[in-house]
């Protein structure tokens, strides 16, 4: 796909262009009315509000074309008015728009459980749930591992991010903005240290999980632990790559002990990282795989995916929820995961991944505040520190974000230090996008001193 994927179903022009300041008349308007009618702890990356999305561009309520770099947090990586997914929805939303599956079921959702059970890691009989976010499912898997093991205790890792529910923060590491003033959370949840070999400089994955498997034998013991969950890549902690073998030592562990395995692939899966699951570059098949984001064009939903066995530990009716697995997600989710397959969206990542990082590397040649260039197909990311060590450089980010975002460029930022800039850019962008958008902050870096 030189040149990136054939944009002609795109129905918005694929070109930065500004047509006001940023933000424009009509956004400032609506952030003013925003001010006054939604909660202040909602906040906004920027202060431009959308009008249309598509392929790699964002319109915003003044027509400003800005290149999205963010894809709604890694959400709509087939494109935010993807063709297929448009009609799909369509179609579903004529027909119903809900009957609730646990009253009535319907074929879609099943559907959707047959193809996370065939596309996963594994090729084991599995069995699916569906749910509506990241958090909820991710809390649906700590559910399941605990009545299949009979075990109260739950592993999560320094750097880790699960969700803003109750539970889920307790698995979140971040105080702010995430937990502060929000406790108390719940028990039984214990962090250890992982793998993050920029900052600890242990590069043999091994090394580092029996550090942790230590930590866990010592201070919780196996027979207490119910589950273990990790991102293979953790997203919203900094794009950190554990080192090579730390995600196969530490699956093993679980196995030999009865813990069960939990993937977090809510950020990393659906062809984002290179491979349609994060998990499988190391040959890593999870007992649990929790999804959600890129599963589904945009609409909300989300799933535990995992061996038959374990899944069907929770009696009959212990999990469910009004809108867990809706038609109308169930119908995006077998559009976007057929443009996927289809489009060889795994593949764009890796040629995604070839050029950002290419540009990045430039970047980091000419200016030692860019301490690393990391991440996997079109989840990357340069952390950012001070000129001549690795002191985090948060405010550094945040003005090159904020230059970007002035240019019309879409970008986040993310890290426990607040100084890791991360891309993650809809697979169907394409490379003249990816281009100017990299101009735009290699620039930055030049100008902000
Ligand atoms: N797990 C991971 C790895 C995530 O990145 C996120 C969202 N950033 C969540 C869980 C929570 O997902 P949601 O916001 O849909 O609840």
């Amino acid at each position: 796909m030189a040149g990136g994927p054939t944009l002609n179903a795109v129905s918005i022009e694929q070109q930065r262009r500004l047509v006001t300041a940023l933000p424009g008349p009509r956004s400032r308007e609506l952030m003013a009315r925003k001010t006054s009618a939604v909660a202040d702890g909602v906040g906004t990356t920027m202060p431009v509000f959308a009008a249309a999305a598509d392929g790699g561009i964002v319109v915003d309520a003044d027509g400003n074309h800005l290149i999205d770099l963010g894809s709604g947090i890694a959400v709509t990586s087939v494109g935010a008015a993807n063709p297929r997914v448009v009609a799909a929805v369509t179609e579903q939303v004529a027909a119903f728009t809900h009957t609730c599956f646990m009253v009535t079921p319907y074929d879609g959702y099943v559907a959707v459980a047959e193809a996370l059970n065939r596309l996963t890691p594994g090729s084991h009989d599995k069995r699916t749930a569906l749910f509506n976010s990241g958090a909820e499912a991710v809390e649906n898997a700590v559910k399941i591992a605990r009545a299949w093991t009979g075990r109260d205790a739950v592993v999560v890792f320094d750097h880790a991010y699960h969700g803003r529910t109750n539970l889920t923060l307790a698995m979140t590491a971040k105080n702010k903005p995430y937990k502060h003033t929000f406790g108390p959370f719940a028990p039984e949840v214990y962090r250890v240290g992982g793998s993050y070999p920029y900052r600890d400089g242990v590069v043999d994955g091994a090394v580092a999980a029996a550090r942790a498997i230590d930590q866990i034998e010592k201070q919780i013991g196996v027979e207490n632990l119910a589950a273990l969950v990790i991102e293979p890549i953790q997203g919203e902690g900094g794009f950190i790559e554990p080192a090579p073998g730390f995600l196969p030592a530490l699956a093993a562990w679980c196995r030999a002990g009865g813990v069960v395995f939990v993937a977090d692939e809510v950020q990393t899966g659906f062809a984002r990282t290179g491979d349609l699951f994060a998990c499988e570059r190391e040959g890593v098949v999870p007992d649990l795989i929790v999804t959600a984001k890129g599963i589904a064009g945009g609409l909300p939903l989300s799933a535990v995916t995992g061996r038959a066995e374990i899944m069907s530990a929770p009696h009959e009716g212990g999990l469910g929820g009004t809108y867990g697995g809706n038609p109308i997600a169930c119908a995006a989710a077998l559009a976007a995961i057929a443009t996927i397959e289809e489009d060889g969206l795994v593949g764009r990542a890796r040629e995604i991944e070839t050029l950002v990082k290419a540009r990045l590397t430039a970047i980091r040649d000419k200016d030692d505040r860019i301490g690393e260039v990391r991440g996997r197909g079109a989840m990357l990311a340069v952390e950012i520190v001070r000129s001549g060590g690795s002191e985090p450089d948060p405010r550094l980010a945040r003005d090159v974000a904020k230059a970007a975002h002035g240019q019309g460029v879409i970008v986040l930022t993310c890290g426990t230090y607040g100084n890791v800039l991360r891309f993650l850019p809809p697979l169907t962008i394409g490379d003249a996008l990816l281009d100017d958008a990299f101009d735009v902050i290699a620039a930055a870096f030049e100008e902000i001193r």
